[in-house]
Order: structure tokens, then sequence, then C-alpha cells
């Protein structure tokens, strides 16, 4: 699997070859219980952890092309209900790329200016550009989740949504946007532990927000509001991957390797040098 740091190659262990995303299906039945949440036979922490270091090294060199070249931007679209790792894969996977070339965006409940707009506008102006890696942090999704199961918006209104993002992100990808987006799926035992850890670690306990004991008391609402959203917005202009994230090693290893295919596909090159520079070069040696 491609060149490693300094143009080495490596390869992945060969108990790690059919660990990955498969981009998600409409027609498929979609699983969110918590057998979904985890990986069988999990491998051991060593050669998860070595594996996505080495592909963190690939990123880095990956991004370095794919900034040169500058022809199209890339965004991962990461949801997952609270506990769920977002913060996790920003902090050890977009930790591989240079911090200038990538822009991170968080969303939270929308301010009363941004109520007034429609619900993309927000969203649109943190697309990334061209040569950069845009990461969202929760994403309009929102709006066909939290929106929907606490009832912010009519039925009505929220239904006409899932039609409104697909012809969004196909207007990104159009525009030479690769959008990408992870569902980082934890079983509801595994955040029930999560959320208690948080509340007694003091290093933690900040993160807490009222509303998450809400939200988690609205589960099998939020399992059906992600099942539509995937069902209805995974399409070949914006795959949908479930990411099984109960555990972290597993999760982070997924992320950076769909993550190294998607940009491994894009081939990206380096631009010839200006010959104009070239020109006037000659003899600096
Ligand atoms: P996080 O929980 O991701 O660490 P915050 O504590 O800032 O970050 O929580 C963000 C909150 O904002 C979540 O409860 C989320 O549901 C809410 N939110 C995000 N987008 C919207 C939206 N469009 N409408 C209503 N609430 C939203």
């Amino acid at each position: 699997m491609g060149k490693g740091k300094n143009g080495g190659t490596f390869s992945l262990p060969e108990q790690l070859k059919d660990l990955r995303l498969e981009p998600v299906d409409g027609e498929d039945k979609i699983k969110l219980g918590s057998k979904a949440a985890c990986v069988e036979d999990l491998p051991a922490r060593e050669v998860l952890q070595e594996a996505t270091a080495a592909l963190c090294d690939r990123l880095t060199d990956l991004q370095e092309a794919f900034h040169a070249d500058g022809s199209r931007a890339l965004l991962l679209v990461l949801q997952g209900r609270d506990a769920s790792g977002k913060d996790g894969v920003i902090k050890s996977v977009s930790g591989a790329f240079n911090p200038s070339g990538v822009r991170i965006s968080s969303f939270g409940p929308p301010t009363p200016l941004e109520l007034r707009h429609d619900f993309l506008w927000r969203v649109h102006e943190q697309v990334p550009p061209r040569g950069v890696i845009g990461v969202f942090n929760r994403s309009h999704y929102e709006d066909v989740l939290v929106a929907r199961v606490r009832k912010l918006v009519p039925e009505s209104v929220w239904r006409g949504r899932y039609a409104l993002i697909n012809a969004f992100e196909e207007l990104l990808a159009e525009s030479g946007v690769v959008v990408r987006k992870c569902m980082l799926h934890v079983s509801r035992e595994e955040q029930g532990e999560r959320l208690r850890e948080r509340l007694h670690d003091p290093h933690k306990a900040w993160k807490f927000r009222l509303g998450d004991l809400d939200d988690r008391a609205l589960w099998d609402d939020y399992t059906e509001a992600y099942k539509d959203a995937l069902r209805q917005c995974s399409t070949k202009a914006a795959p949908w991957y479930i990411v099984p994230s109960d555990d972290n090693k597993v999760r982070n290893f997924l992320v950076a390797r769909m993550l190294v295919e998607t940009m491994e596909s894009l081939d990206s090159k380096y631009p010839p040098m200006d010959p104009k520079v070239r020109e006037a070069a000659v003899g600096f040696h």
C-alpha cells in the first residue's frame, strides 16, 4: 500500500489486510447495533498502533503533494454521538497533516444570525478551498439529526433536507471537492462507560454538557435519524462510512486507511517548475 515516509514503501501486515471501511450502500440494511461498533478478532494493540503511525506518515507525504497540486480540496465530515471520538480522530489523523493546509471547523447550535439564513449557509462558507483539507467536527447533518430528534423544525422541513444535502454535496464534488463522511459508531454500553469516565475525570469533566444525558435518553430516535441520513445521503459524490468506534485504535486505523486510499486515488502531482524560474536559475548552481 503505497510509499512511506521519505519515499520508502510499506505494506500493511497480513492480519490487517481486510480491516477497512466500505462505503454505505443505500440499498443495504444499515446496522447500528452494538455489534456494528466493534470488529471481530481485534488485532494486537501494537500492530494497530504501528500500522496507524505508518498510515499517518503516508498521509503527511500525500498531503504535501495534494497541497502543491492544488487542483482539488478534500472534506472529511465527522459525525457521531457524544463521546464517539470525533476529537480523537482529529487529534490522531489530522495531526498527520501540515497545519497550514488543514482547516478544522466545528458546528455547534446555530447563532441567531445563522438561523436567519438557510441551513447550509454557515457550512458552505467553511468548505475548504482547493489544495486544503477540511475536517468538519459535526456538520450540516445535525440539521437532519438533532433538528429532527429534538423537533427544532417541522417534519416537512427536515424531510426536504436530504435532497438538498445531496444536491449541495454534488455541487461540491463538481467543483473539485472530494467529500468523505464518517459516522463514528459507538455502542450504547461504550458511550455509557465514556460518559461515566468524563464525570469522574477532572481532565474530561469539562466536556460534559447537560444535553449529553438528554441525547442519550433519545438513543433510539437518534439511531433512526442516523439510519435515514446514511441511507439517503451516501452517494457516489459523497459516500458515508460507518466506523466501528468502540475501540479508539481500530477507529483511528480505519479512518487513516480510508484517507490514504482516497488520497492515493487522487494521484496528486507536483506542478513542474515555472520555465521562467528555470531560465533565470541557469548558472545558479
Ligand atoms: P461536541 O459535543 O461535538 O464536543 P459541543 O459541546 O460544542 O461539541 O456540542 C455541539 C452541540 O451543538 C451538539 O449538541 C449539537 O447537537 C449541537 N448542534 C450542532 N449543529 C446544530 C444544529 N444545526 N442545530 C441544533 N444544534 C446543533
